[in-house]
């Protein structure tokens, strides 16, 4: 008798033999030793001691559906990527996720969301790893680890501590945008069905006549922005640390499918030497007045995976997957992220990564990347090495190859972005504060911030934090200044 995957009469070893008992291992008597032969039995044990791959050092914590991107504008005057066509649709993964927690923590402690796209496109695999919030903390990458693990656990107690976060962000000033994006209401979703993406990059964009252009992504929710209070998230947090997971696949499982409405920013290429911002640096934002959003297209969330660990814990998106169309900016952080994530998946998911099922691109792939753990697929070239004499393949460099870069020259230096007119660090959180939040909203970042600093932080960063407030914005500084200090 045979059995097909839909049938399953009986239970098999992983190399689909019948097992010849799922409740008793193989013993010398009924009370004897264990022998080694039971080969079930030890299978067993030995594939569940490696059932698990290495957690992300950040994002560990993600969830994501399947889904559709589809092309509503017309905007190929701007790129010529084959999935921003007109009328084009275009297969997808979105993975969503907290950045400092561990895989079991819970999905309301406050923190930016990962935001991760994966578009399966006719040339290849597009990657677009956002988050929810279009800043960051640091603008260089030589600072992101150093960033993280402030964020992290203490190294004697094991425990997060918010002494070591505002030590970093107070000795960091740039962060200043971020954390008041991160202490304000989006700083904890109400689901992730209810939070923006954002680029939060800037990326260039290629047409077809090969003129290029500045771009940074805004895809806002259809369901509505919405949060949870700090009260609220605190409680959720021991009532369910799932929540975030359970909602999205409960609301695509029963057909309330997720949309969001996917816009860019466009600035001409020659605006940014002269742009009042630096408009590569990643603590910025363009003011939506400056250059105003224009729509792209529809992106869906309709299919749950249908196993989690293959298609959610092994997803890999990398920002350095760029179609032709495509390419980057001269954000520091996001040159840094061009090496960093493929690495990182290359040690959690081994090198062959591209190959599982939520990675493996929609195109036949004809690379020279040969071997390796886990390798099965072919490799579809005549033979391993090019140039060869045996059918390639070759570069079409006719088709693909102009590159996506921009000109640069001058002497290798350790510096600081150059500074344009409105360059400094508080400007746009104040904007923020005092132009974007109303009373309401601004009582809650007090609260947040207060809360927060009354929780293990003490002087010196304190007083630092006070300070860092006030240069924010002096009123907001003052009033979290009287609460901390009991005034
Ligand atoms: P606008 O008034 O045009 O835009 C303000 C934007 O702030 C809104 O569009 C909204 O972004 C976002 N926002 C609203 N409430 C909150 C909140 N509680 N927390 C965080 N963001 C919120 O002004 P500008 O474009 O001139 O920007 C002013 C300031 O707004 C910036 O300094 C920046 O701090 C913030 N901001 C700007 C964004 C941009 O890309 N220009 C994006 C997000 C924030 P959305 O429409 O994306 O929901």
């Amino acid at each position: 008798m045979t059995q097909t995957p839909q049938s399953a009469p009986y239970t098999t070893t992983n190399a689909g033999i019948p097992a010849e008992s799922d409740e008793h291992s193989l013993t010398v008597s009924p009370n004897g030793p264990i022998l080694l032969q039971d080969h079930y039995l030890i299978e067993k044990m030995a594939q569940f001691n490696r059932e698990r791959v290495p957690e992300r050092v950040v994002h560990a914590k993600g969830s994501g559906a399947y889904g559709i991107l589809e092309v509503t504008n017309d905007i190929s005057q701007f790129t010529k990527a084959d999935l921003f066509q007109p009328g084009k649709r275009t297969e997808m993964l979105a993975r969503f996720s907290t950045v400092a927690g561990e895989l079991g923590s819970p999905d309301t402690w406050r923190d930016p969301r990962g935001f991760a796209l994966k578009f399966y496109t006719e040339h290849g695999n597009y990657d677009l790893v956002g988050n929810n919030t279009p800043v960051f903390f640091v603008r260089d990458p030589m600072k992101f680890q150093d960033f993280i693990r402030s964020q992290k656990r203490h190294p004697a107690t094991g425990l997060r501590n918010n002494d070591m976060q505002w030590d970093f962000w107070t000795l960091s000033p740039e962060s200043a945008h971020q954390v008041t994006w991160l202490m304000g209401d989006r700083g904890i979703p109400k689901t992730y069905r209810h939070m923006n993406g954002y680029s939060s990059h800037t990326y260039m964009w290629i047409n077809a006549g090969g003129e290029k252009f500045w771009v940074k992504y805004h895809i806002k929710t259809d369901q509505g922005i919405d949060f949870l209070t700090q009260e609220q998230a605190d409680e959720l947090a021991g009532k369910d640390a799932d929540l975030h997971r359970r909602d999205l696949y409960e609301a695509i499982e029963r057909g309330d499918h997720p949309s969001w409405t996917v816009h860019v920013q466009v600035m001409p290429f020659d605006d940014a030497p002269d742009y009042r911002f630096n408009p590569f640096d990643l603590t910025k934002v363009w003011p939506h007045g400056d250059y105003p959003l224009i729509e792209v297209g529809r992106m869906t969330l309709n299919k749950n995976p249908e196993d989690y660990f293959i298609h959610i814990e092994q997803a890999a998106f990398e920002p350095s997957n760029m179609v032709p169309g495509i390419g980057p900016s001269p954000d520091k952080m996001l040159l840094g992220r061009l090496f960093s994530y493929p690495d990182t998946h290359r040690y959690r998911i081994g090198p062959n990564y591209t190959q599982l099922p939520p990675n493996r691109p929609r195109v036949q792939v004809s690379s020279y990347a040969k071997d390796g753990p886990m390798r099965y697929e072919p490799a579809h070239t005549a033979r391993p090495y090019a140039p060869n004499s045996y059918g390639g393949p070759a570069a079409a460099v006719d088709q693909f190859g102009e590159a996506a870069g921009w000109q640069t020259a001058g002497e290798m230096v350790r510096e600081a972005y150059r500074l344009h007119r409105e360059d400094d660090d508080f400007g746009q959180p104040h904007t923020m504060v005092r132009q974007v939040l109303d009373e309401a909203a601004r009582d809650r970042l007090v609260s947040n911030v207060t809360g927060h600093l009354l929780q293990g932080v003490s002087r010196p960063v304190l007083d630092r934090a006070l300070q860092y407030w006030r240069n924010i914005d002096k009123e907001i500084g003052d009033r979290i200044a009287n609460n901390v200090n009991g005034g």
